[in-house]
């Protein structure tokens, strides 16, 4: 009787259905599984921002409407955060937005620009919601394929001269999830030069931003010349501080396209829990070792995990940011049936590639969130396996 919207059945389908069967079974079985599918940090949130998040709890004055697009307080801490880390002066007033999480901004922000029809350039494979978003602003998610031959940047050239120009927005995301790729500061450059000359609209995600390794720290598109005239950035808490269920984040950069997602989310949430905003201003201004840790941590696991899979003769680079590993798998195989067999033979659970589109196909993905105990044990079932 009641039959779901077009849009809603034009979204991409959920292709993880069996594999979650199989691993809810082999719980059930009282198998002991390691799981390196979720992009979900196992470390708790820094006792300082839940002290913070605590005595901020107690003043009622939080538990109101937190109307305002983000507390003042927050918007200075952001612009402050910004300025020591990337160089880069924003206005809080009017070039900074917090977000419910940076996924709720990245989703709606396509509402703001799209007409039906109008495309959006996804790269793929991607964070599901570019396409999402994408799908329920109305938009048509035109891919542009993530390939190894082109260090998984997109490659503008191909992008067909028609779809250019009935595009308003394109989507980056550099440290990249799920291939684990960064982006330099040419490439940013020519990006933009493309933007500007097609007028579209760059929405750079950068959820990944700190957690990087051997030193290397990954540039902000803002600190190019011009940028603002055509950027929006998105940042998250959630992977940088382990507080992925706190849903706090922000939209930085130009300033009307700041705005207008502000006047999509006025019309939708109203604002985010004042505590919550309150505790996200001490871990922005709180002691940097925190983050130095949580690299450190992920960087010694990456590094077995990578040894290991090469003692195995699997193709992988050691990623420069990210927690998460992208594994070319044998040629034979889909990425859904390979994720199956290693958990139905080792207990291991990892993402098929083809989970985040169709150019993921020919890869797993592997998160690096388990201590290293159980990396280790992970390719001691492998190398049975292989
Ligand atoms: C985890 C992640 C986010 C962060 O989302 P929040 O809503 O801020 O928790 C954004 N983009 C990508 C690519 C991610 O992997």
């Amino acid at each position: 009787m009641f039959k779901l919207s077009k849009k809603v059945q034009s979204l991409p389908p959920y292709l993880f259905l069996e594999i979650d069967k199989a691993k809810r079974k082999a719980w059930g079985q009282g198998r002991d599984i390691i799981d390196l599918r979720i992009g979900d940090p196992v470390q708790p949130t820094p006792k300082y921002i839940i002290d913070a998040l605590y005595q901020a709890a107690q003043d009622p004055a939080t538990h109101k409407y937190a109307l305002d697009q983000g507390l003042p307080a927050l918007r200075r801490s952001i612009e402050g955060w910004y300025q020591r880390r990337f160089n880069v002066n924003l206005n809080p007033d009017t070039e900074v937005l917090p977000l419910i999480g940076s996924k709720e901004g990245i989703a709606h922000f396509p509402l703001a620009f799209l007409n039906n029809g109008d495309y959006a350039l996804v790269p793929d494979p991607c964070y599901p919601p570019y396409k999402g978003g994408t799908i329920l602003a109305g938009g048509r998610p035109y891919l542009i394929p993530l390939l190894k031959e082109n260090k998984f940047l997109p490659d503008l050239d191909k992008i067909p001269l028609n779809i250019r120009k009935r595009a308003k927005i394109i989507f980056l995301n550099y440290p990249n999830n799920p291939t684990g790729a960064t982006a330099e500061k040419d490439f940013y450059k020519e990006t933009i030069a493309f933007a500007k000359k097609n007028k579209i609209i760059i929405i750079s995600d950068m959820a990944y931003s700190e957690m990087s390794y051997d030193g290397y720290k990954p540039a902000s598109m803002l600190e190019i010349t011009g940028a603002r005239d055509v950027v929006i950035e998105f940042h998250s808490l959630s992977k940088t501080f382990n507080m992925t269920g706190w849903r706090i984040g922000w939209a930085c950069g130009n300033e009307k396209l700041v705005s207008a997602l502000g006047k999509v989310k006025s019309n939708i949430d109203s604002g985010i829990f004042s505590a919550i905003q309150l505790a996200a201003i001490a871990a922005l201004d709180g002691p940097k070792e925190q983050i130095k840790n949580m690299c450190n941590l992920y960087q010694e696991r990456r590094d077995i995990l990578i040894r290991g899979l090469k003692s195995l003769g699997l193709s992988v680079e050691p990623a420069k940011a990210t927690f998460y590993t992208w594994i070319k798998i044998p040629k034979k195989i889909d990425s859904i049936r390979f994720a199956g067999l290693l958990l139905e033979k080792a207990d291991i659970v990892v993402t098929a590639g083809v989970g985040f589109g169709k150019y993921g196909e020919g890869y797993i993905r592997m998160a690096l969130t388990v201590p290293c105990e159980r990396i280790e044990e992970a390719i001691r079932r492998l190398e049975k396996v292989l």
